[in-house]
């Protein structure tokens, strides 16, 4: 039995998660949940699974979680100090973290130091905490299972050689709803169409992010921490179908890839189980209903998010922190309507260029970049 901590019960990586837990309820065990707003399902959740601890991150929502939950026997609590809490549950196994943006690195920090192991959904924290993640991980000896499908793609084309063995690995990229537009058109997108991915069906700030390769910039640095390998060996190829999740190209020419339907649950499933693979409810994937599989070079000048990814990422010390705190508040201001589609990279290599660089950041200084970052994009709109 293996008991699960999920943070980000409410959001769809946690939704998936939970038609997991319900498959094998022989296997798994739902422990502790949490939620930043959405108080009415938490409830649901914490009642249908009989949570121990149910936690959600937004305060004002705590009386109306509580009210929802009378009777509930397990413990209600609120506030990112209670978020962590539930991340670090006395007997919890894995914590899937799957909280959107910055607020996911504390709980998951956490975890780690109690020696949990860590299914991740959450971009920032390797993004923002890379280097102090992996040394923690290291030291605590815990393992870090990505649950991103194209991170779950190269961990299990990993599983085909040893690290050394690698010469590259290769991230593909759906290209988003923008894929072959130009840097003109890209001046006159609304929020409608940015929010109308073709291929996955995720959350608004994470869909924004795939229009403009943003998300896909955030991997890089990701796998960059997650795999151990220089920028120059991180590859992006765009590639619409999403069937091919990603691939690892060793150093004797074979390419090896990860192929299969577009659904989360599989990256998911295989974080909570792994060695194991075990039955998924997901449909199997027909090749010859799929038919055609393509592949192109991503277009930094049009998507130039993706290049200044790169840039943070080769930067080091807090750049990435500044980068993904940039985009997610410009990604707030974009889905508001107070800026447009084409001002999110400019407003990121503004921060980039005004942050001041700090090497071996401790978490002190990477909270101080993140909030800077933040600042400085909505100091820009005054
Ligand atoms: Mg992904």
């Amino acid at each position: 039995m293996k008991n699960i901590a999920l943070l980000g019960a409410t959001g769809s990586i946690g939704l998936s998660t939970l038609d997991i837990i319900r498959q094998y309820p022989d296997r798994f065990i739902l422990s502790s949940i949490a939620s930043a707003n959405n108080w009415l399902m938490l409830a649901k959740i914490a009642k249908e699974f009989r949570v121990e601890v149910v936690a959600i991150a937004n305060e004002e929502h705590y009386e109306n979680l509580k009210n929802e939950l009378s009777g509930f026997n397990g413990r209600i609590l609120a506030g990112s100090e209670g978020v962590e809490e539930a991340a670090c549950l006395d007997g919890v196994d894995i914590l899937v973290s799957a909280v959107v943006g910055a607020a996911g690195l504390f709980p998951t920090l956490a975890a780690i130091d109690k020696g949990i192991d860590i299914a991740l959904a959450n971009k920032e924290t390797l993004v923002m905490g890379g280097e102090i993640v992996l040394r923690k991980v290291k030291e605590k000896g815990v393992r870090l299972l990505p649950v991103d499908s194209e991170h779950s793609a190269i961990f299990q084309c990993m599983q085909c050689g040893k690290v050394s063995e690698v010469k590259k690995i290769i991230l593909t990229a759906s290209g988003g709803p923008f894929r072959g537009k130009d840097k003109k058109f890209l001046q006159t997108v609304t929020k409608t169409e940015a929010l109308n991915h073709p291929t996955w069906d995720m959350g608004p700030k994470i869909t924004i992010d795939s229009a403009t390769l943003v998300n896909k910039a955030l991997e890089v640095i990701e796998a960059h921490w997650l795999f151990g390998l220089d920028y120059d060996n991180i590859d992006v190829v765009v590639h619409p179908q999403s069937v091919v999740h990603s691939l690892v190209e060793f150093v004797d020419g074979s390419n090896i890839a990860q192929l299969g339907t577009t659904d989360m649950k599989i990256p998911i499933q295989y974080a909570l189980t792994y060695p194991e693979r075990i039955n998924t409810s997901v449909q199997g994937m027909s090749l010859a209903e799929v038919s055609n599989l393509t592949f192109e070079k991503p277009d930094l000048e049009a998507f130039r998010c993706l290049a200044l990814g790169y840039e943070a990422g080769r930067i080091r010390g807090v750049a990435p922190a500044v980068y993904s705190a940039a985009n997610e508040i410009a990604v707030e201001l974009f889905l508001t309507e107070k800026i447009k589609f084409a001002e999110i990279p400019i407003l990121i290599e503004n921060a980039l260029e005004k942050h001041e660089a700090k090497n071996n950041p401790s978490l002190d200084d990477l909270c101080y970049a993140d909030r800077w970052a933040r600042d400085f994009i909505l100091n820009k709109q005054k």
